[in-house]
């Protein structure tokens, strides 16, 4: 299936490892522009190397050090991206995650923290784009959330009352923009295997008595699928979702969870 990527600029946020970095590769393997962020420019640096060393021919990869936390970094991100592009088609919002924690054990600090990374940061990179995609009238917007957007976990409160607010808001930016031709998505990732995962794993297993593998062995079984998913099988549905292929959806939430979720929505 032609996907009708190549030449068009995608910029995939937190993007040095992880969810962010499969997209990112996958968008280059598929002829795209890619722009990419964090916080830790060498090892962005090296992401940048390595997803340009597979991506398809004429393709070009622009690594830009951002902390996502930081409202002029943001601004210098898309700044940049559309110094040296000319256009913006794709944009994947993304962060890293909020800590594991109860709520009796968060405080103000920690609760802005979190605000700042999954909530604001996902509304002032949308804001950057949506005037560069009205003029281009053509548009991808993909909110890489989580599967407690719609199945809150107990130890993951932040995370579980930051994330729905996206879905509103791409539901709000879906309804009003889809009509200029930008499609608002969001994917909701439900076990996948990445640093962030094994953190997660780590806290819940020392929690459980039990090590970080054997945590992992144990929810891989509760999983229908069976298993962890890979930051390729998500990648698939976001470089689709930010495809031409995609052109009749838009205002949805795709869950990527091997069938995690027990809910009908
Ligand atoms: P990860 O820890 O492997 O990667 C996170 C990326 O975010 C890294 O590139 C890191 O440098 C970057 N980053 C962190 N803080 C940043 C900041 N302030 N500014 C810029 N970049 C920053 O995590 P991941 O598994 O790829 O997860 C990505 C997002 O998806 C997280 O918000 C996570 O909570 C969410 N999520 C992940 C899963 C999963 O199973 N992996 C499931 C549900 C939700």
């Amino acid at each position: 299936m032609e996907l009708g990527l190549r030449d068009r600029l995608a910029i995939v946020c937190a993007a040095s490892q992880g969810l962010g970095k499969a997209a990112a590769t996958l968008f280059a393997q598929e002829g795209a522009h890619v722009v990419i962020c964090s916080r830790d420019s060498r090892r962005l640096a090296a992401a940048a190397k390595e997803i340009q060393g597979v991506a398809a021919s004429g393709a070009r990869v622009l690594a830009v050090t951002a902390d996502l936390t930081k409202p002029a970094h943001i601004k210098r991100l898309f700044r940049t991206a559309l110094r040296t592009f000319g256009r913006i088609d794709v944009l994947v919002t993304n962060a890293g995650g909020p800590p594991v924690a109860a709520f009796s054990d968060l405080d103000d600090r920690t609760w802005q923290r979190g605000i700042d990374l999954n909530l604001m940061s996902t509304i002032r990179c949308i804001r950057e784009v949506l005037p560069v995609m009205q003029k281009q009238q053509w548009g991808r917007i993909i909110n890489i959330t989580s599967f407690v957007a719609k199945q809150p976990a107990d130890d993951l409160v932040i995370s579980s009352t930051v994330r729905p607010g996206i879905l509103g808001l791409s539901k709000v930016l879906a309804n009003r923009f889809t009509r200029e031709g930008i499609l608002v998505n969001s994917v909701a990732p439900g076990f996948i295997l990445t640093a962030r995962q094994q953190e997660i794993g780590a806290v819940r297993a020392k929690a459980a008595g039990i090590t970080p593998p054997e945590y992992l062995e144990k929810l891989g079984k509760t999983i229908p699928a069976g298993r962890l998913g890979s930051p390729e099988e998500l990648a698939s549905v976001i470089v689709f979702l930010g495809s031409e292929r995609a052109s009749y959806i838009s205002g949805t939430t795709v869950n990527v969870d091997g069938g995690f979720m027990k809910g009908i929505i």
